[in-house]
This record gives structure tokens, sequence and C-alpha cells, in this order.
């Protein structure tokens, strides 16, 4: 396998990544279809912890 030979300085690496940086912060979020929050998609929601129908995650939730 390929190794670097030398390690890229900071300012090479940041102009490198300046093209598509767009692509690495947007994270996208969609309407969660149980309980219809923002959350990542192909993700478990955090709120409900349904993911396509199934109950993934037990979510506490407060009585009272
Ligand atoms: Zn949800």
């Amino acid at each position: 396998m390929a190794v670097p030979k030398q390690r890229q300085n900071s300012s090479r690496r940041d102009r490198r990544r300046s093209h598509n940086i767009g692509k690495i912060k947007t994270q996208t979020t969609q309407k969660c279809s149980a309980c219809g929050e923002q959350k990542l998609a192909h993700r478990v929601c955090d709120a409900c912890g349904v993911y396509r129908g199934v109950q993934y995650k037990k979510v506490v939730t407060k009585v009272g």
C-alpha cells in the first residue's frame, strides 16, 4: 500500500478542502416519519428512536 512520504502542511490541506467544504459541513436532515422531528438521514431518530418504522432505541420520556 502506498504511504505518503511527507506530511502535508495545514495550508495545503485546507486549500484542498476549500473546494468541497460544503459537502463536508452540511449534514442532510430529514423529518422523522414517526415524530416529525428533524433527524439525520439514514440514522435512527434521536427523539423517538425509530428508523423505518422499527423501534431501535428505548426513549426515556418524562412522566408527570
Ligand atoms: Zn422520531
